[in-house]
């Protein structure tokens, strides 16, 4: 078996069933405090992916249509669509709430060359950016309280993996990761923990870098992965977390992120789209 994540086992972190294609997110896996985190969400189509594609997948893609229901049962659908291609579709009684492929084939990169070499490149900190990321302090916004409990980001997720990285220059966000022994499958680390690293650890500047107001927040609308080698699940360094906005667009906001080894070995790469909401939609009301 290629696969067997956390996730994918019987145990208070399992959330897919693939006897009964059943996915229940446990209460632990929420974003916003009632919908179920959008990186785990995307995290479930690698998971699922892999699983069918029996090989280890390189490409991920995820439409988020609608907040992920927490707590409550979905289903999923896949389908072959290419030789190395899974087609997935998850949701509920009242359709889908997202949708999207893995593959196992290794096509275009998520981002360009360019992109990955200034992410890889701040990997590894100077004196200068390790000051800066150790004397920063947080300034609260509409998020602060909201995502609290966010399994990805949430300081007060006590099962989460509390993710909060913090500037290292005025475009660059970066953290130091030991995932622990929790999420290892294989002695590399599990993917959907892994894709979900990337999820919202790249929107935590958002209102510090000015890219959203205190009147804004922004949900997860899409998100694409390159998977160019499961990182191995300790290692020495840690893991690095390093990302970037992209650019801002109406309402919409684009970060590349990315998961390296403390040379700036790249594991992961994922560009994010985020969609502009009020904070009381953000919320889930
Ligand atoms: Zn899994
Ligand atoms: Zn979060």
């Amino acid at each position: 078996m290629t696969h067997s994540c956390l996730t994918c086992r019987p145990g208070p972190d399992s959330a897919i069933d693939y006897k009964t294609q059943i996915i229940q997110l446990p209460q632990r896996f929420r974003g916003p405090p009632a919908s179920g985190n959008g990186g785990i969400a995307t995290g479930l189509i690698a998971c699922i992916g892999e699983k069918i594609l029996g090989k280890p997948i390189h490409g991920i893609s995820s439409r988020l249509l609608r907040p992920i229901p927490l707590a409550s049962p979905m289903t999923f659908t896949s389908r072959i669509t290419e030789p190395d291609t899974a087609s997935i579709s998850i949701g509920d009684s009242d359709g889908p709430a997202l949708t999207g492929w893995a593959s196992t084939g290794t096509s275009t990169a998520v981002m360009p060359n360019e992109t990955v070499a200034l992410l890889a490149s701040n990997a590894a900190l100077t004196k200068e950016k390790k000051d800066r990321f150790e004397n920063h302090v947080e300034q609260l916004n509409p998020s602060s309280s909201d995502f609290a409990g966010c399994f990805v980001c949430g300081p007060e997720a006590e099962f989460g993996l509390r993710l909060r990285p913090r500037p290292v220059t005025d475009e660059i966000s970066w953290l130091s990761w030991d995932p622990g022994e929790r999420w290892t499958d294989n002695n590399r680390l599990a993917l959907l923990p892994a894709i979900a690293s990337l999820d919202c650890t790249a929107a935590i500047g958002f209102h510090r870098e000015g890219h959203l107001t205190q009147q804004e927040s922004a949900l997860l609308g899409s998100f694409d992965a390159t998977i160019i080698e499961k990182p191995p699940a300790r290692i020495a360094g840690n893991l690095r977390l390093v990302a970037r906005t992209r650019s801002r667009d109406r309402r919409k906001i684009f970060t590349d992120i990315g998961l390296f080894s403390a040379t700036g070995q790249p594991y992961i790469l994922g560009l994010a789209t985020w969609i502009v909401v009020t904070p009381e939609k953000a919320r889930g009301k």
